[in-house]
């Protein structure tokens, strides 16, 4: 039995086989989800999603309004429709 540290479910279980055949259980940090697009739920470009505390602000997501919230073609087609009303 895994020492109690290690028996919690907040950290991931990676079976690895040794070169003698036998198999042990690694445990590794969860990852997290990819960024998605908030309207059309597609993955986000130029997002990061693990260790953000490594990278600045503007390493984490693209420099422009809704950059990390928003796709480009979400937001292009925002824009127009609010340009479109005037
Ligand atoms: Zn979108």
């Amino acid at each position: 039995m895994p020492r109690p540290a290690l028996r919690s479910r907040s950290l991931r279980r990676v079976y690895v086989k040794l070169p003698s055949g036998k198999t042990t259980i690694h445990y590794e940090k969860k990852k997290n989800d990819l960024a998605k697009c908030a309207l059309c739920k597609k993955p986000l470009n130029g997002t990061k999603t693990d260790n953000l505390y490594k990278y600045s602000k503007v390493e984490k997501r693209p420099e422009r309004p809704f950059g990390g919230y928003l796709c480009s073609s979400c937001l292009t087609h925002l824009i127009k429709q609010a340009v479109r009303q005037f």
